[in-house]
C-alpha cells in the first residue's frame, strides 16, 4: 500500500513533468520565434522604419526647407512655416504667410 509520502512524491512528480511539458513548449516557441526575428531582420524585412526619411533627424524638413519662419502678428514669436498656430500665443497665423 502507498502511504503518503510515496503519494506525495507522486504528485509532486506528476507536476513537475506538466510544467517542465509546458515550460519546454513556450522556451521551443521563444527559441522559434527569436530564431525568426532574426533572421527577418537580416533580410531588412523588419526596422525598415529606420530608412523613413521622417526618422532620420540629420535630413532637413521637407516641409520648412527654404522656408522663412512665420512671424505672429499678434505676439511677434517667430514659429515654424508649418505652424497654423502661434506657439506662444496660439494666435491663427494664416495659410501660407
Ligand atoms: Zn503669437
Amino acid at each position: 500500500m502507498f502511504d503518503i509520502g510515496t503519494v506525495y512524491l507522486l504528485a509532486t512528480g506528476a507536476l513537475l513533468l506538466v510544467a517542465l511539458g509546458v515550460g519546454v513548449r513556450t522556451l521551443v516557441a521563444i527559441f522559434r520565434e527569436g530564431r525568426e526575428r532574426s533572421r527577418n531582420r537580416r533580410e531588412g524585412e523588419i526596422e525598415r522604419y529606420t530608412e523613413d526619411p521622417v526618422y532620420d533627424r540629420d535630413s532637413p524638413d521637407p516641409d520648412t526647407d527654404g522656408a522663412a519662419p512665420t512671424t505672429c502678428p499678434q505676439c511677434g514669436a517667430e514659429n515654424n512655416a508649418r505652424f497654423t498656430f502661434c506657439r506662444e500665443c496660439a494666435a491663427p497665423l494664416g495659410p501660407n504667410q
